[in-house]
């Protein structure tokens, strides 16, 4: 049988064109595929666009592989992982825990590797992907060499493309706790239940940034298993670590006491009431995070989540001691960088406060952005001053 195909209209070759590898499926004009396969693209007038994953459930049909017009060469799912792999080799990064396949921006699109110590937990978030996995996987073993792998598939995009949720070990043995390093910091990591895939390795390198500013009393917001509160703590006098979940605010203790930190406080709280009531009660913090959840999920909750980031970095502003610093994020991707200084900038107007740009920053390197795929651009870090 010939290599299966799908059609595009010519709004979906504009898009091709755009460089921004998703096609919708309202731009597609015909189909000679099933799900999950990797098909060849072709345009209106019968010319060949490259190759693609086709998904017949999700919005996204067609994730580009490749522009390449040749048949796809048989080696070519291993050298994409070994560039990607290659390019993290070269970052060297002071860490044990850190991403290896970031999807789209190496070209590997809805696939993602962390690698957690000896150990590797990946997502495979579209049918194509799903159908590769078992491919990926011996790759992925002979260039790594992990002790295991293990398939965190429990994300709900799974769902949106018919595909079940699913945590199993691929390769090896995968234990419930992984030790991992950041730093100076050492963790415990549950790649099993943990968020994402474990940790948020996004933040690495703004923790690190971070670490050049913090001093005295230090509030983390949405603290998860306290990456910035560990982080920090040896540069401050106290600490206090808040998030809602219990479960999160146990790890911060027993990270906190891995890491010989006796002055961490966790609390399992809600940050908006917390804030609220540390303001009421005159409590004033040298060095504030805010790292919370991506509040816009999608556009329809921009607006929604705007007033949410405004609220928390304005009460911030109020109790941040002159001369303090503010450590701010979001990574809803809906929330551009535009966006989010506008916002801080109303919240400083407000707080009646004059506040700096210390540093405008990211994701960390081993989660690059492609350019042409705004959303592979989501985490926006800024480290501001207050100067009264
Ligand atoms: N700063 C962390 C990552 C934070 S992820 C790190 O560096 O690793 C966002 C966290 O916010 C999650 O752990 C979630 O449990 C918590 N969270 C969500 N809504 C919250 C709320 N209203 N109050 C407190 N914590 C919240």
């Amino acid at each position: 049988m010939s290599e299966p195909a799908v059609t595009i209209t010519h709004r979906g070759e504009d898009r091709v064109r755009s460089g921004h590898p998703w096609i919708y499926k309202s731009d597609v004009a015909k189909i000679e595929a099933h799900g999950g396969d990797t098909v060849r693209v072709i345009g209106t007038r019968g010319r060949a666009l490259g190759h693609a994953l086709y998904s017949d459930r999700s919005e996204i049909a067609l994730r580009f592989v490749t522009r390449d017009l040749a048949e796809l060469a048989s080696g070519f799912w291993r050298e994409r992982l070994a560039r990607a792999i290659q390019f993290r080799e070269t970052l060297n990064l002071n860490a044990t825990a850190y991403r290896l396949v970031h999807g789209e921006a190496d070209l590997l699109p809805s696939f993602i590797a962390d690698r957690y110590g000896d150990y590797l937990v990946v997502q495979a978030l579209s049918q194509g992907m799903d159908r590769l996995l078992p491919e990926l996987t011996r790759h992925l073993v002979d260039l790594v060499q992990p002790a295991g792998i293990l398939a965190r598939n429990d994300p709900r995009v799974r769902l949106l493309e018919g595909l079940e949720q699913r945590v199993e070990v691929l390769h090896g043995t995968v234990p419930e706790q992984i030790e991992v390093r950041e730093a100076h910091v050492s963790y415990v990591v549950d790649p099993y239940r943990g968020q994402k895939t474990g940790l948020f390795l996004d933040q690495r390198e703004n923790r690190e940034a971070a670490e050049k500013y913090a001093r005295g009393r230090l509030l983390d917001a949405f603290s998860y298993n306290g990456g910035f509160a560990l982080a920090l703590a040896p540069r401050c006098d106290d600490v206090i670590a808040i998030d809602i979940s219990e479960d999160a605010v146990a790890r911060i203790r027993v990270n906190a006491d891995r890491n010989g930190l006796t002055n961490v406080q966790a609390r399992a709280m809600n940050v908006f009431d917390e804030l609220r009531e540390l303001e009421r009660r005159g409590e004033r913090f040298d060095t504030i995070v805010l790292d919370p959840p991506a509040f816009a999920k999608n556009k329809a909750s921009v607006a929604k989540a705007l007033s949410g980031y405004k609220e928390i970095n304005l009460r911030a502003l109020k109790i941040l001691t002159p001369g303090g610093f503010l450590i701010t994020c979001s990574c809803s991707y809906n929330v551009g960088e535009a966006d989010f200084a506008d916002l801080l900038a109303s919240a400083a107007a407000d707080a009646r406060a004059d506040v700096t740009v210390v540093e405008k920053r990211m994701q960390g390197r081993d989660h690059p952005v492609l350019m042409t795929v705004p959303e592979t651009f989501y985490l926006k870090c800024f480290i501001l001053r207050k100067l009264n």
